[in-house]
């Protein structure tokens, strides 16, 4: 598990104090015990600071004055801040957010009818260049700190003024499907979903905190043995081939070895009725024909899985385009009639550019990667249409 956060504050001589807002249960009862006091009190702290949404130590009256002092001298609540806030008219809310260094996260709040989910970068940018990916034209600049994670949720809240109204409940599931790939940040995501699940903090079942992967083989297999949230796997292709050209990191772990590790996550499970979500962008003219929806549900037969097929939300640095809504309907029906629960994800926020794929703005393309596979699959389309 990674070292708490802590970060110097201010400049030159400052005094580095330990960000409390990132620590788990068990870290900030080792931060206490540290201090020489007792470790109930980082019950009390969390409770501040994730249900009532205090920053100041010296308003969390039930430690007195002599610890609050004592505290304030080594640590602080230290959210990140939100830069700007788009509401778009479907009710889906995007801020931006500023963490140390200056660099930039998006965070986005999706309500749907009973429930609100918000999906939190773990990154600031990406380095595995998924073609279709906005994000990943960007770069990868680093990793965000387990307080910068868990931050984009007590932002969000917070942004509704809904720590005390609501114990937070606005938020009701959690993935981690914005910027960055999770699996390459293991301890400090590990540390923040500790505390979506912690009572003491946000309380969400391990249902409702959803870990989104481009397949990290390794890492994932790690995680089986550390969590038990809900697994999705962005596969976006049916063979090797065309996953290669897709998602870069499969020449790495190909599709074989990345399935394997999904059914050994699944096992590790203490609840065996729960299934993998295989997130799947539609393409139009790359990944989007009836052979490939064919293929998918010959690949996925072994595995305990649902299928969510996302229709290609085009971008600025980007050339591929949206299937139209017949090739989506063969696709679907192709799998349905496999037998596989299949949804087909529902573009939100698109005023806002803060639909799945868009959640960087105006970026540079630094590798003109989609430009070089289109014109590389031009000739295989012809030749197979
Ligand atoms: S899809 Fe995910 S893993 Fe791939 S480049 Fe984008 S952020 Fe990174």
């Amino acid at each position: 598990m990674n070292a708490p956060d802590s970060t110097a504050t201010g400049t030159g001589a400052a005094p580095v104090r330990a960000n409390l807002l990132g620590m788990n249960r068990a870290q900030l009862e080792a931060f206490f015990l540290e201090m020489g006091e007792k470790k109930f009190r980082a019950q009390q702290v969390l409770k501040w600071i994730h249900h009532a949404g205090v920053t100041d130590i010296g308003q969390m009256s039930n430690l007195g004055k002599a610890l609050r002092e004592k505290l304030q001298a080594v640590a602080e609540v230290r959210p990140p801040q939100i830069v700007s806030q788009q509401d778009s008219a479907d009710g889906t809310r995007k801020w931006a957010v500023r963490v140390d260094g200056g660099g930039l996260v998006e965070t986005v709040l999706i309500p749907t009818a009973g429930r609100a989910t918000l999906c939190v970068s773990s990154q600031v940018g990406c380095s595995l260049d998924c073609s279709f990916c906005s994000t990943g034209k960007q770069g990868f600049q680093r990793d965000l700190s387990s307080a910068e994670i868990i931050g984009q949720v007590w932002l969000a809240i917070k942004s509704y003024d809904a720590f005390q109204s609501g114990k937070g409940r606005i938020v009701t599931n959690v993935v981690l499907m914005g910027m960055g790939e999770p699996l390459l940040n293991f301890d400090n995501v590990v540390t923040a979903m500790d505390l979506m699940l912690e009572d003491l903090a946000y309380g969400l079942s391990k249902r409702r905190v959803t870990l989104s992967t481009s397949g990290v083989v390794p890492a994932l297999d790690r995680l089986a043995g550390v969590s038990e949230v809900s697994l999705a796997v962005s596969l976006h292709a049916p063979n090797d081939a065309l996953r290669d050209q897709l998602v870069p990191i499969n020449r790495k772990y190909p599709i074989a070895m990345l399935l394997r590790s999904c059914r050994d996550y699944m096992a590790a499970q203490s609840d065996r009725n729960r299934v993998v979500t295989i997130e799947y962008t539609l393409i139009a003219g790359v990944n989007d024909r009836v052979e490939h929806a064919r293929e998918l549900a010959q690949l996925l037969r072994d595995l305990p899985c649902k299928i969510n097929l996302i229709p290609f939300n085009p971008f600025d640095q980007s050339d591929y385009r949206r299937p139209g809504g017949n090739a989506v309907s063969r696709f679907w029906q192709v799998l349905v009639d496999a037998g596989y629960i299949v949804t087909v994800r529902t573009t939100r926020g698109d005023d806002i550019d803060a639909a799945c794929g868009q959640l960087v703005g105006q970026v540079v393309d630094r590798t003109r990667r989609s430009e070089r596979y289109r014109g590389a699959q031009d000739s295989q389309v012809i030749k197979v249409g």
